[in-house]
């Protein structure tokens, strides 16, 4: 069997087609009375039935396709005589007009001309002399050459015979045959006829047959006349209704999306147990519906899911056989019906089960309008990339008859995957006598067999929630497998453990600088001035001496404004070293947002140069480093002493997220101290390394440039201005003073980048490893990266909210080793030393690998919560579900992302982008925020940035409208 979506069955036992009707009369849905066809006055051409018009017409825009062949394949075992065949097959020519239509163009429209004779012409290839283990390969390369021959719709024939020797008593009959007078349902009544013909002939009889009481052309006419006027606008009305503002399903996909559709596709088959399929059976027979619709509302779930949409549209066949006679036709009737649910207010499985009992009873009601038909009227222009009005088609099918037994012949349909998917995926299922089948059929353009392999289990897992109480609320099924659950809450989760030397950095700094006090600590890039360890730890060490005599001990805020500089160095560490916690104050930062901080934290002291006190007056206590150093140059040089533990704070970094006001996050010592140290271990720092300071105080960033580096004997250079006036400079100043590390905001590696890909430029052979991180990184760069830099260059994707201290994730995407795929997203890799991931659904479930959940994060690094914000602390920190740890918690970032199957993270955007929205709006202001994530976002924002280039603050907002 080959296209699945044209099986036209709704796969209804008797038992089910009388509680269908049933259900139709009590809704009061009658079927229109009129709608009979009966035999036609004989003339010598006729219409085409509306889908067969369609179809005419696609074959006009793309002659020569062989998309809508269906081959069709029967093996025969047996003694098969093939004059009988052919006689057989001349019989059925003879009784089916729909096999002798052409479709001649007569001013430039088509008509149907029913051919009054075809001789059967069956051809003859005998592969038997090859290979034994050849055969079969060779047998399927002749089906599917043949299915691949387009046929002429204006000449005709539309079918084409063969037949297959592969030995003398084993045959392949092949049947292909155009859609356009065909479907899944006719080749049940042609295999059927074939069947009882053969056999008749054999035997000297003639055929066992009635004459057909109606042909296909019979319909084409009545439908014609009949759908038109009032019945025409009574249903149109009804699709129109149904179908308003359908949305496109946005399935997580392994590869992006061609900008036209391919049909490209490949099938996998899975069997569910035969139990499952009785449950669910008898479950709907006790909610008053079919089987098909408990399907099809579990079916949607699974799609909501993975989507995270909960309107969601999915097709599926018809028949469209509704009189005796019809049943008894070949030609083209199957007719697809557009399902459309909402999920929407987390209803009972049982609520959505009525939902979709409704929809499927009210789309049968109006079934008689062709879809092609509905796609033209409702939807004229549109987007190319994706089928029409649906994507996804569903079929439960009947079950395909097993062998059959014919005049000492062994008939069996040989499975042809035909390679192709005319939508993203096509699920059918059948009840065999052994198990629940399930068919996938799946867009290789879009998907991998593995990821369509794990949804398949998915719905499994699902419906197998849903059988056991079909009363929960949509949000509590779990379809998570226990495999995956093990995998995903034991394995994937946790970063690897890290040995903590000591809980503070400041004092690694010291024990750093005992080592190597005459190393050089810090250097200022573009002057070149510098501070040896000894220098740096003495100098910290006074200012910690005098701090402590303002006041400053454990967990007391300083505010850090200064610019950047050999005294911001001092001035930070003699912050940790006096006990305290920094609060950064970039300068350069607008004094509003400035004033708002210092409101907020109320800092003990503000740590200051004598050039900004004029401009910073915030009206605290103020200490300028190099005004008051004379005073401060008294201070004794040694280490103060006093206890700072793990749990006392280091810094409190304000950070405004996408959404309100700007918020400390209070960053403990300990979490700096284990990313530090990890950082040291996965970046092989040494006193080898010079390490750029690149980022702003303000941000983390500059944490994870300063602490690994001066804790292990690096060298750090200090960033000018000037530096980042071109990529050009940038990478001549890097290599002039020989940096080794590289740490980047991701904005700005694109540009360096783009840069590096235009020509001309180099890194620099002194770069061994360059960090990017803060924002989505996108995979075009990261292509360009790997074609255009030294290839011996580590380049790693961190992802970390500041609340979890810097870095979360972590991935190498280039240079030796390097592992992660670059596809539709860039990975952000697994969990850091010390670090634990989640990703969970809105009921706080793990979901699994490929679908799409909220990222929550545990382990050393989380923040003690937000300043002075109780509630908002509760709100993002909440308890750790699978932690034994006292008051453990986990971090809710808002960011919505997903497994690969390998176990890194794929970042997808924010979870408040999870809808899809059409159009934007730009707002230019300050920078805040990265922007995210989905494709017309970056579109926008990109815009936006070319708009205001040379102001370096600006950047743009892009609002969903
Ligand atoms: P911040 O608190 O300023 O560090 O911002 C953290 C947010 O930036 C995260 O929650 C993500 O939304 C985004 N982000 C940071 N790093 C990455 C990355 N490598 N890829 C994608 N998004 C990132
Ligand atoms: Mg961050």
């Amino acid at each position: 069997m080959n296209s699945t979506d044209d099986l036209g069955a709704e796969g209804l036992s008797p038992e089910e087609l009388e509680l269908l009707t049933y259900l139709l009369e009590e809704e009061g849905i009658a079927v229109a009375a009129n709608a009979r066809v009966v035999p036609r006055a004989a003339r010598e051409e006729y219409p085409l039935s509306f889908s067969q018009q369609r179809m005419w017409f696609v074959d006009q825009w793309e002659p020569g396709s062989a998309a809508y062949n269906i081959p069709n394949a029967l093996r025969v075992r047996g003694k098969l005589d093939v004059a009988v065949l052919e006689r057989s097959l001349a019989e059925i020519l003879r009784r089916h007009e729909s096999l002798r239509a052409t479709f001649p163009e007569v001013n430039g429209r088509p008509v149907q001309v029913i051919q009054p004779e075809l001789t059967p012409l069956i051809t003859w290839a005998d592969i038997s002399h090859m290979a034994p283990a050849a055969i079969e390969d060779e047998a399927i390369r002749l089906i599917t050459a043949d299915a691949a021959r387009p046929f002429d719709l204006a000449a005709g024939p539309l079918w084409r015979a063969q037949v297959i020797r592969l030995g003398p008593e084993e045959h392949i009959f092949l049947l292909t045959i155009h859609h356009i007078v065909f479907d899944g349902w006719s080749m049940g009544v042609l295999i059927g006829e074939m069947a009882q013909i053969y056999e008749a002939f054999a035997q000297g009889r003639p055929s066992p047959l009635a004459e057909p009481a109606l042909q296909y052309a019979d319909f084409a006419a009545w439908q014609r006349e009949w759908l038109q006027g009032e019945v025409l606008t009574e249903q149109l009305d009804y699709w129109r209704q149904q179908l308003e503002g359908v949305p496109v399903l946005q399935l997580p996909l392994d590869h992006p999306r061609p900008s036209v559709y391919k049909s490209r596709g490949s099938a996998l088959t899975v069997e569910y147990p035969k139990q499952l399929g009785e449950q669910l059976s008898a479950l709907s027979q006790r909610e008053g519906a079919t089987l098909f619709m408990t399907l099809l509302a579990a079916f949607k779930l699974l799609l909501a899911r993975y989507s995270g949409q909960d309107d969601i549209v999915v097709g599926s066949p018809i028949a469209n056989r509704d009189q005796p006679e019809i049943e008894e036709l070949i030609g083209y009737f199957v007719n697809t019906l557009v399902l459309r649910t909402s999920l929407e207010g987390n209803p009972t499985f049982r609520d959505l089960l009525g939902r979709v009992r409704d929809v499927t009873l009210g789309a049968y009601a109006h079934q008689n309008i062709p879809f092609e038909q509905l796609v033209q009227v409702l939807r004229p222009d549109r987007d190319m990339s994706y089928s029409p009005m649906f994507q996804v088609m569903f079929i439960l099918q009947n079950a395909p008859g097993g062998d059959e037994q014919v005049q000492g012949l062994t008939l069996s349909v040989v499975e042809i995957d035909n390679q192709t998917a005319k939508f993203d995926l096509t699920v059918a299922v059948s009840e065999l006598p052994h198990a629940l089948c399930v068919r996938v059929e799946y867009n290789t353009e879009l998907f991998e067999e593995a990821t369509v392999r794990r949804m398949a289990a998915h719905f499994q897992a699902l419906l197998e929630a849903i059988a056991a109480d079909p009363g929960r609320t949509l949000g509590e099924y779990s379809f998570l497998t226990p495999a995956e659950r093990t995998l995903v809450l034991d394995q994937w989760s946790q970063g690897e453990s890290v040995t903590v030397v000591d809980d503070c950095v400041h004092r690694l700094f010291a024990a750093q600088a005992a080592r190597t006090p005459d190393a050089c600590a810090v250097t200022v890039g573009a002057t070149g001035e510098s501070l040896t360890y000894g220098e740096l730890d003495r100098r910290s060490n006074q200012l910690a001496h005098y701090l402590r005599r303002q006041g400053v001990g454990p967990d007391t805020l300083v505010g850090v404004s200064m610019e950047r500089s050999l005294d911001l160095l001092v001035g930070v560490l003699s912050v940790l070293k006096a006990g305290g916690a920094y609060v950064p104050l970039d300068p350069t930062y607008p004094a509003e947002r400035l004033q708002l901080i210092v409101n907020d934290a109320r800092p003990t002291v503000l740590l200051t140069q004598e050039r900004l006190q004029s401009v910073l007056d915030f009206g605290i206590p103020t200490v300028c480093i190099d005004a008051q150093w004379p005073v401060i140059n008294q201070e004794p040089a040694g280490p103060v002493n006093i206890a700072v533990t793990g749990d006392h704070l280091a810094y409190v970094i304000y950070t405004s997220g996408s959404t309100g006001k700007p918020k400390g996050v209070m960053i403990r010592h300990a979490g700096l101290a284990t990313y530090a140290q990890w950082a040291c271990q996965a970046y092989s720092i040494s006193a080898a390394d010079r390490v750029l300071q690149f980022a702003s105080i303000s941000f983390d960033a500059s944490a994870e440039e300063i602490y690994p580096c001066l804790i292990r004997g690096g060298q750090l250079v200090l960033r000018s201005d000037e530096m980042i006036e071109s990529p050009d400079r940038f990478l001549r100043l890097v290599d002039q003073v020989g940096i080794t590390i590289l740490d980047l905001p991701t904005a700005y590696w694109h540009e360096l980048t783009a840069a590096l890909a235009a020509g001309g430029l180099a890194v620099p052979e002194s770069v061994r490893l360059v960090i990017i991180g803060g924002e989505r990184a996108l995979p075009d760069r990261v292509a360009a990266w790997r074609d255009h830099a030294r290839p011996d260059v580590r380049l790693v994707n961190t992802y970390g909210p500041t609340e979890t201290t810097i870095v979360a994730t972590m991935g190498q995407l280039a240079g030796p080793g390097a592992n992660l795929p670059v596809d539709t997203e860039v990975s952000i890799g697994r969990p850091v030393g010390g670090a634990q991931v989640y990703i969970l659904d809105g009921n706080m479930e793990p979901v699994p690998p490929g679908v799409p959940g909220e990222l929550y994060i545990g382990g050393s690094g989380l923040a003690r919560g937000y300043l002075h914000r109780p509630d908002l602390t509760v709100e993002r920190f909440v308890s750790h579900l699978w932690s034994d740890a006292p008051g453990a918690r986990l971090y809710r970032t808002g960011d919505l992302v997903r497994y690969l199957p390998d176990g890194n993270i794929q970042f997808l955007g924010r979870v408040d982008d999870q809808v899809k929205i059409r159009g934007f709006r730009i707002e230019l202001g300050e920078i805040e925020t990265t922007l995210h994530h989905h494709p017309g976002v970056l579109e926008a924002a990109v815009l936006a940035r070319e708009d205001v280039a040379g102001d370096r603050k600006l950047v743009a907002y892009v609002v969903p409208k």
